[in-house]
């Protein structure tokens, strides 16, 4: 492991809960690297009839517990190393969730904005060509991720299905509903997060009409996030995007600014056009500034390292809860912890959309389909059982939230790898 990688700080979070469990020597061994990295040249067709070739990446950290499982993210720094660190949480959060997967994860590093429709199919269509001896519903299944979305997950599943010259649904997961993608997928990562906010709240006194949010990251998961807290009575001042966001001290209509966001403008212009607003309740402001906001509950929805050392002391909230994955990086994640502040991990918060994930490759595999009540239910079930016992086990032995996630999730890898034994 390169000392400095993304993969070495997501490291220092398993060396930190090791302290608290007795898991066996073999097992810190076999967690301490990537089981199979994966490194592919895509050649894509141009629309303008070039040839490109794409660095694409699949990574199996573990799959001691089941198949590897983790979504595909596409996006300019994509790199090997964050890749590795992508698959070294999903194995965590699956084994914290009691999933029966192991780990992965997939990237291509690419700008899809820059892509059209045709070029990002024939992406999709050729990362598939290049993986698919390494994939299929027991070895490795895929999902979305940062830029990707139910139809590429589409694209993905058929171009598997050509190669393998079989219908093979349960290889991709979040899939398009009519074609095999299971209700609720969509904003099952926003619901997971909402159902853990929910449920812990309370241990704090708090509730919600009094209790103030920011969210950074107005995607998939941010933004739905935002519009269930602000439904279910929340005050959600600042939301942002890659271009900005902005701040209401008595809440932002969260439905309307849904509506009206797309891509070439951000969540910053539906109020305001760069700095002047249209309402005088608003104000325009910088990513670095909604993080530092005088709020109640903080919520990273965006990508990894955004709360670091440099900016550790500008945190106000009381509550994190990590949407994102890695948005604090483990220097930080000591300050906040000696500061007071409450972090809820990645690995517990955005585990939502890998258990509805689960639930599709139950539902393909069974050929039974289940209603979007019954899904909430069992996601909510899962999610709060696991976020108590979390919770418990950081009571009981005095450490933050995140070493107590690590520590439930370690307690299940060690003892799978025990019971697998060596293999000598
Ligand atoms: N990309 C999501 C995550 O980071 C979902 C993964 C999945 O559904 O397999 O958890």
């Amino acid at each position: 492991m390169t000392p400095g990688s993304l993969l070495a700080d997501a490291s220092q979070r398993l060396e930190q809960a090791l302290k608290y469990t007795s898991i066996s020597d073999d097992a810190v061994e076999t967690l301490k690297f990537p089981q199979t990295s994966l490194t592919v040249s895509i050649p894509v067709r141009m629309d303008d009839g070039s040839l490109k070739i794409f660095q694409g990446y699949r990574v199996r950290y573990d799959d001691t517990r089941g198949p590897g499982k983790g979504g595909v993210r596409y996006h300019p720094d994509v790199s090997l190393d964050e890749v590795q660190s992508l698959a070294f949480w999903m194995t965590f959060k699956c084994a914290a969730l009691r999933l029966p997967f192991g780990g992965a994860k997939g990237g291509i590093t690419v700008n899809p904005k820059e892509l059209s429709r045709m070029e990002l199919e024939r992406l999709s269509r050729g990362y598939i060509n290049a993986i698919a001896d390494f994939i299929g519903p027991d070895v490795d299944i895929l999902a979305p991720d940062v830029y990707t979305n139910a139809m590429i997950m589409g694209w993905m599943m058929d171009q598997y299905n050509i190669i393998k010259r079989q219908i093979c649904p349960a290889v991709v997961t979040g899939k398009p509903v009519s074609m095999g993608g299971s209700l609720g997928r969509e904003a099952a990562t926003a619901m997971g997060a909402f159902f853990v906010i929910e449920s812990t709240l309370p241990k704090f006194d708090r509730h919600p009409s009094t209790t103030t949010v920011a969210v950074q990251g107005f995607g998939n998961a941010g933004a739905i996030l935002a519009e269930l807290l602000f439904h279910a009575g929340y005050k959600v001042v600042a939301v942002s995007d890659s271009q900005g966001g902005v701040y209401a001290k008595n809440g932002l209509d969260i439905p309307s600014l849904r509506q009206f966001k797309d891509a070439s403008r951000g969540v910053k212009a539906f109020y305001c056009d760069d700095t002047v607003c249209h309402t005088a309740a608003e104000e325009v402001l910088t990513n670095a500034e909604l993080l530092a906001l005088d709020v109640d509950i903080l919520v990273p929805a965006a990508l990894e390292n955004q709360i670091t050392e440099a900016n550790v002391d500008t945190i106000r909230a009381r509550l994190v809860y990590e949407v994102a994955n890695g948005p604090i990086t483990s220097a930080a994640d000591r300050i906040l912890n000696e500061k007071g502040i409450y972090v809820f991990p990645d690995i517990l918060v955005n585990a939502g959309g890998v258990t509805v994930s689960y639930f599709e490759w139950v539902q393909n595999r069974s050929g039974l389909y289940w209603t979007l009540d019954e899904i909430n239910q069992r996601l909510k079930q899962r999610i709060v059982e696991e976020s108590e016992a979390i919770w418990l086990i950081a009571r009981d032995l005095s450490i933050d939230l995140r070493t107590a996630a690590y520590v439930h999730a370690l307690t299940r890898l060690g003892e799978a790898i025990s019971a697998k034994g060596t293999r000598d």
